[in-house]
C-alpha cells in the first residue's frame, strides 16, 4: 500500500522570531506546494504562530515539538493541545530522545539538573499521543535505542518495547494520522547516520509491532519515518528503502535550501519505489 511520504523538520531550540519568519518565508517560496507529499515544520513554541501565519496559504503543515495532555489549568510553563491547535498546529512531536532524558544518560556534558528537565518516559509519551489525537493533532512519536543498547544487541527489544507502550489504546481508525519516527539516539545530531538497510530492517520490525497493537490494516496506514543525521547527501538512499515512509530532520532542516533538497530528492526516491 502506498503511504503519503512525510518530510518533517525539527528546528529544536533555535531561531528568534525574525529568523523563524525569514526561514519560513524561504520555505514557503521553495516548497510551499508539495502535491503527493506531506511537509511538516516544527519551530520552537515562541515562533509557532508566526510561522503558521506564513504557512497559512501553502501546503506546509505546522508542528510543535512537545505537548502536555491537560487542556488548561495550573501547569506553569506547559502548552496544551488546545493551545497548539489555536496556534495553527496540525502535528506535534512526542517523546523526542532529547525530551525522554535518554540522550542525557549518554552525554557527559549534560548536568543532573538538565537531565531532570528531560522527563518524558513511555507512559507520558502514550498519554501525550492520546491527548494529541483526542484534540485533532497528529502525533509524531519518536522511539530510539542508545548506543549501549545497540552494542548489547538490544535494539529490537528496546524499540519494540517503546513502540508497544506508545501505541497502547490509540484509536486504530485514526492510524493514517499516526506517525512514528525511528531515531537511534546515537545518530541524532552526530553526523553518524544509521545504515539505510539497517534502518529499514528496524522499521519493518516496527510495522509488525504496530500490527499487534492496532491490527494489520491500521499498521499499514501508520507512517514510519527515519531520523538521525539525515542530509541532502544521504536522503536518496534512505528513501529508496521499501519500508521507510519519510524522515524527521533536525540540523539539515533549519535552512530552506538543504531541507528543499531533502524533500525533492527524497520524494523522487519515494516515487520510484511505488
Ligand atoms: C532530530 O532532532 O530529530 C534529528 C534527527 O536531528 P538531526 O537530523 O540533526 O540528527
Amino acid at each position: 500500500m502506498a503511504r503519503i511520504p512525510v518530510f518533517a523538520a525539527n528546528w529544536k531550540m533555535n531561531k528568534t522570531l525574525a529568523e523563524a519568519a525569514t526561514t519560513a518565508k524561504e520555505m514557503r517560496a521553495q516548497f510551499g506546494a508539495t502535491p503527493g507529499a506531506e511537509v511538516v515544520v516544527c519551530p520552537p513554541a515562541t515562533a509557532l504562530y508566526t510561522a503558521g501565519e506564513i504557512f497559512k496559504d501553502c501546503e506546509i503543515a505546522l508542528g510543535a515539538q512537545d505537548i502536555f495532555w491537560e487542556l488548561k489549568g495550573a501547569y506553569t510553563g506547559l502548552i496544551s493541545p488546545v493551545m497548539l491547535k489555536d496556534a495553527g498546529c496540525k502535528y506535534v512531536i512526542i517523546g523526542h530522545s532529547e525530551r525522554r532524558g535518554r540522550f542525557g544518560k549518554d552525554d557527559p556534558s549534560l548536568t543532573a539538573e538538565m537531565k531532570a528537565v528531560f522527563s518524558d518516559n513511555d507512559a507520558t509519551v502514550n498519554r501525550k499521543a492520546q491527548a494529541a489525537l483526542a484534540n485533532d493533532l497528529r502525533p509524531i512519536i519518536c522511539v530510539g535505542e542508545l548506543l549501549a543498547e545497540r552494542e548489547a544487541g538490544k535494539t529490537d527489544a528496546t524499540i519494540a518495547g517503546q513502540l508497544e507502550k506508545a501505541l497502547k489504546d490509540l484509536p486504530a481508525d485514526r492510524a493514517d494520522e499516526i506517525v512514528v519516527a525511528y531515531e537511534p539516539v546515537w545518530a541524532i545530531g552526530t553526523g553518524q547516520v544509521c545504515e539505510a538497510a539497517e534502518a529499514n530492517r528496524v522499521i519493518a520490525m516496527m510495522r509488525q509491532v504496530a500490527a499487534k497493537a492496532l491490527g494489520d490494516k491500521a499498521a499499514q496506514q501508520v507512517r514510519l519515518l527515519y531520523g538521525g543525521s539525515v542530509t541532502p547527501e544521504n536522503i536518496s538512499k534512505i528513501m529508496e528503502q521499501k519500508d521507510i515512509d519519510g524522515v524527521l530532520v533536525g540540523g539539515a532542516s533549519m535552512q530552506a535550501d538543504s531541507f528543499a533538497k531533502i524533500i525533492s530528492d527524497g520524494f523522487s526516491a519515494a516515487k520510484a519505489k511505488n
